[in-house]
C-alpha cells in the first residue's frame, strides 16, 4: 500500500508529524512553507478535512471512517485550500474523500488490477514494454488518491535506501534495449533532492539511457516542491527529461500551478499530464474540455485519459467505456489534436496501453 511520507526515514520529516496549523480552514489557508513541512502537516483524517472544509459532520463522514482504516486519508493543505468549502460535490474533495462504497468487494476488481507484480525485473524495477524500464523511486506519495492502482501494491517489500537501488541499476545497464528510465512510485519527488540527484548521477552512467521521465503529482499538490534544488539537478542532468504530472480537473491548475509549470519549462523539461477518467468528477464534455484547456494553457500536453484500473475499493468511481468513446468524440470536435489526450486502458500482458478511441 502506498505510504504516507512522515513514514519515510529518507525524508526530512521522518518520525515527525511536524507543527500542525491552528485550525485553518479552506477558506483561510495557512501561509507557504517548505514543502517537507507541507507534507509533515498534511491532513490526515476525514474529520480533520470536514473540519477544514466546513462540512457538517451529519454527512458521509461516519461511514467513511472505516474506509480510511484501511487506507488512510492524506491530503496536504495546499490542495485543500482548491476545494470548495461546504461542498460534498468538489471534484477534488471526491479525488481524497474515503467513501463508504470502498469498503464493498466488487467482482472483477482484485489488488494487482495491472500485472504490476508479473513484470518486476529486480527490486523495484518493473518492465513492460519495450525500450521503457520504471523504477519505484519512492514507496510514499504526497496525496492518498482513492482510485488508485497501487493503493493495495506491497510497498513494504520495495528498496528504501539508494544502496538497495543497485539490482535494479545493475539490470539496468545490462539491458542495451532500454532508452529510456521511468521514475514513479509512489511519487518520486517525495524524496529528497539529495537522493534523487545521486538516483540519476547512477543513471547517467549507464550509457544506453537517453531519456529521464518523471512521473508526479507533486508539481500540482504542493507547487513549492520545484525548488531551486530539484530545479538544479534537473538543469545538470545529460537527460532527455519529461514530466508527467497527474491532473484530473481543471480547478487543481491555478495560476501558482501555472507558474511551477513554467519553472519546470525553463529548466528544460517537457510537460505532459495523465489524468484519470472519474465518475462524478471529470465524466463530462465541459469538465476534460476545460481541463485540457487549463492544461495547453499550462503548456502541459494532455497525454493520457485512462481508463480506470480495477483496483479493489475503487469501483464507484468507473465510468462505462462506451461513455468514455462518447466523450472524447466532443473533444475532437472542440479541440486542436494536441490539445485531446489518448483515451488509453491498461491491460495486463499487453505490450503498450491500449487506445480506446
Ligand atoms: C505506463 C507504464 C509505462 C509508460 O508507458 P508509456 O505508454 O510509454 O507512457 C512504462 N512502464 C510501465 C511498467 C508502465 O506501467
Ligand atoms: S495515483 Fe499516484 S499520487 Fe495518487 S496515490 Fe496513486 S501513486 Fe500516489
Amino acid at each position: 500500500m502506498v505510504n504516507s511520507p512522515w513514514q519515510v526515514e529518507t525524508s526530512p520529516q521522518a518520525g515527525s508529524p511536524g507543527p500542525q496549523p491552528s485550525l485553518p480552514t479552506a477558506a483561510s489557508p495557512p501561509g507557504e512553507v517548505p514543502w517537507q513541512q507541507a507534507l509533515a502537516r498534511a491532513i490526515r483524517s476525514p474529520e480533520e478535512l470536514c473540519r477544514a472544509l466546513r462540512l457538517p459532520s451529519a454527512g458521509p463522514q461516519g461511514r467513511a471512517v472505516q474506509a480510511a482504516r484501511h487506507f488512510p486519508v492524506f491530503v496536504p493543505w495546499e490542495y485543500v485550500r482548491r476545494m470548495r468549502p461546504g461542498c460534498w460535490d468538489d471534484p477534488l474533495l471526491k479525488q481524497v474523500w474515503p467513501a463508504a462504497q470502498e469498503d464493498r468487494p466488487q467482482a472483477g476488481y482484485g489488488p494487482d488490477p495491472v500485472g504490476d507484480l508479473a513484470a518486476r525485473r529486480a527490486p523495484g524495477l518493473l518492465q513492460k514494454y519495450q525500450g521503457r524500464a520504471l523504477l519505484l523511486a519512492s514507496t510514499c506519495c504526497a496525496v492518498h488518491c482513492r482510485y488508485c492502482f497501487r493503493r493495495e501494491f506491497p510497498y513494504q517489500e520495495q528498496p528504501q535506501a539508494l544502496r538497495q537501488f543497485q539490482p535494479a541499476l545493475e539490470q539496468l545497464a545490462a539491458d542495451h534495449s532500454v532508452r529510456e528510465v521511468i521514475l514513479s512510485g509512489g511519487d518520486p519527488l517525495v524524496r529528497p533532492d539529495g537522493f534523487l540527484a545521486s538516483l540519476v548521477e547512477q543513471l547517467e552512467r549507464i550509457e544506453h539511457l537517453q531519456w529521464l521521465r518523471i512521473h508526479t503529482r507533486l508539481p500540482v499538490l504542493i507547487p513549492q516542491r520545484v525548488c531551486p534544488e530539484l530545479l538544479a539537478w534537473l538543469k545538470s542532468t545529460r537527460f532527455t527529461v519529461a514530466v508527467v504530472l497527474h491532473a484530473n480537473h481543471a480547478q487543481e491548475l491555478d495560476a501558482q500551478v501555472e507558474r511551477t509549470c513554467r519553472k519546470l519549462q525553463r529548466a528544460g523539461a517537457v510537460l505532459l499530464n495523465q489524468a484519470v477518467l472519474l465518475r462524478g468528477i471529470n465524466d463530462s464534455v465541459p469538465a476534460l474540455e476545460a481541463l485540457c484547456r487549463r492544461l495547453v494553457d499550462c503548456r502541459v500536453v494532455p497525454y493520457y485519459l485512462h481508463q480506470l484500473d480495477r483496483v479493489q475499493g475503487a469501483a464507484h468511481f468507473e465510468v462505462p467505456v462506451e461513455q468514455g468513446q462518447a466523450l472524447m468524440e466532443q473533444l475532437r470536435r472542440r479541440l486542436p489534436g494536441y490539445a485531446v489526450p489518448r483515451y488509453v486502458q491498461e491491460q495486463s500482458g499487453a505490450e503498450y496501453k491500449l487506445p480506446l478511441a
